[in-house]
């Protein structure tokens, strides 16, 4: 029996309510089409003798912030047990792509880190051709598509009581400093501390969304 592809099926339903029907239609094909996405992003990433986990430790520790390079802030982003973690990281110290280094303000805080052999495994992410099919896509596209899935995201996540990471600069609590038109500064507004270009496109273990639909846009 032939069988119709997905992206030809159509949208309208010969149901009595075609808007409701086409509705819960499209929200199935999302569903099924992120879902494909996910399994086949997944293995992709059993490349170079790692896996999906430690791929997505060597990302984060590449993206997290001063306050979130810690076993217990790593736990909480891969909604993952501290246990389940630690054989994650020991694994990953073992290939020397990681190490943990003593805090200089905290005696007993711990602070993750790549090394440099961590730094040139991922300049070999796999997840870079999803990258690349994606740059690829006209600009539009691809835009619509970061503020759809952030929608997406941020409601799952409130569904499910999930701790939302997200970007510096998109925090309630980032401050923007405007000193003169031509000087601008930046600063947490938790800590106080200034907030370094860099920092702002970083990931946050303290990231607080705006309660607004809109504020992934
Ligand atoms: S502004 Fe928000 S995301 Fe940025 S450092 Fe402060 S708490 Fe973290």
């Amino acid at each position: 029996m032939a069988v119709t592809p997905l992206h030809d099926m159509p949208l309208e339903a010969s149901t009595p309510e075609p808007e409701v029907a086409a509705k819960t239609m499209l929200a199935q094909r999302v569903t099924l089409l992120l879902d494909r996405l996910g399994r086949l992003t997944r293995e992709l990433q059993f490349v170079d003798g790692l896996n999906p986990a430690q791929w997505e430790v060597l990302r984060f520790l590449a993206q997290a912030n001063r306050y979130s390079r810690t076993p217990s802030a790593l736990a909480d982003y891969l909604g993952s047990t501290k246990g389940t973690v630690s054989q994650t990281l020991i694994a990953l110290e073992n290939k020397g792509l990681v190490d943990r280094v003593k805090k200089t303000c905290d005696r007993r805080g711990v602070e993750l880190r790549l090394t440099d052999e961590g730094r040139a495994m991922l300049a070999r992410d796999p997840m870079r051709t999803l990258e690349k099919a994606i740059d690829d896509m006209a600009m539009d596209c691809g835009a619509s598509l970061v503020r759809g899935l952030s929608k997406l995201l941020y409601e799952l996540q409130n569904r499910h009581s999930v701790m939302q990471y997200g970007i510096c600069q998109d925090c309630s609590l980032f401050c923007v400093n405007h000193l003169t038109p031509a000087e601008t500064t930046h600063h947490c507004g938790k800590t106080g501390d200034a907030l370094s270009h860099t920092d702002r496109n970083q990931l946050c273990v303290s990231y607080k969304s705006h309660d607004t639909a809109g504020s992934a846009e």
